[in-house]
């Protein structure tokens, strides 16, 4: 069974975590090591448990904490080449066994029997990835910090039983807010962050391909609003066809019966459903179990 949720979310500090029985892993570690540790804790994890960090980009929100925790723990990390190079110096010293350089043109790779791929994202970093982490069974694909809907990045989701994506900004908001012009533009750029409009989109279309729990990331302090991620969201996806299904705190494993019949595959006769939960900027989101 794989065991999937945010941790911390937002510009302040990104982290997820994914794990097994077997094999625990965290995307990326931008709050302090301490935060991190106490938050696992409060999902029943324990840090000295953590396998590897699987780093997206070296912006700090990502990496804050990444040095510590590898220091404390034997905790390897894993990013590609540039990105290691533009982080380096912000994570210290680790032994050079815990420095994983993955290389972004060879596919995936194993940490604890769960295979592990990663896929350019379009943002303003060194070379920014998503990830995707299956066990066999079930896939989750982790992608925030995306500046634009691309056909590549839907290809990289499709698919996957869980994800967790960006709903940066609300429109009116970003163009109405404190922000400079200059920053409104890098936002609203090809490689700045995704809007909750362009969440929806993507968010309809992976729930209609069979995608069950889609956890909305990433939010911008002062461009949006949980609620109105999520009612934007909301309606884009009941617009088109897909029921919101409200869970309690744990999404049931066979809420994912394996060879269950996607809406695409029944030719748009069954309604698709899925869970969509959006991540609080500190503290974890619902657990999903998958
Ligand atoms: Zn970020
Ligand atoms: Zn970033």
């Amino acid at each position: 069974m794989l065991k999937f949720c945010t941790l911390f979310s937002g510009s302040s500090g990104n982290c997820a975590f994914i794990g097994t029985d077997r094999a625990k892993l965290l995307v990326d570690a931008g709050v302090t090591a301490k935060s991190i540790e106490h938050e696992l804790g409060l999902i029943g994890e324990d840090p000295g448990e953590v396998d590897a960090i699987l780093i997206t980009h070296e912006h700090i929100d990502h990496i804050r904490g990444a040095g510590v925790l590898a220091r404390r723990y034997g905790i390897k990390i894993i990013a590609n080449d540039r990105t290691w190079r533009a982080m380096d110096q912000e994570i210290g010293k680790t032994e050079p066994e815990q420095r994983i350089v993955i290389d972004a043109s060879s596919g995936s790779f194993y940490v604890g029997g769960l295979e592990v791929s990663s896929f350019t994202i379009p943002h303003d970093a060194a070379d920014p990835v998503g990830y995707t982490v299956s066990d066999r069974r079930h896939r989750v694909t982790v992608a925030t910090d995306t500046g634009f809907l691309s056909p590549s990045l839907f290809e990289h989701f499709k698919g996957s039983d869980a994800v967790l994506i960006e709903a940066n900004h609300d429109l009116d908001m970003l163009e109405n807010g404190p922000y400079p012009r200059y920053l409104i533009a890098r936002i609203r750029g090809n490689r700045g962050h995704l809007s909750n409009v362009s969440c929806g989109e993507l968010a309809s279309k992976l729930a209609l391909g069979g995608t069950r729990a889609i956890i909305l990331g990433h939010l911008s302090k002062e461009n949006n609003l949980p609620e109105v991620a999520y009612e934007t969201v909301r309606r884009t996806m009941e617009e088109s066809g897909v029921v919101i299904v409200d869970h309690t705190d744990v999404i049931p494993p066979d809420f994912f019966a394996p060879g269950s019949v996607t809406s695409e595959q029944a030719g748009g006769q069954y309604p698709a459903e899925a869970g969509l939960v959006v991540a609080p900027r500190y503290g974890h989101s619902k657990v999903i179990l998958i």
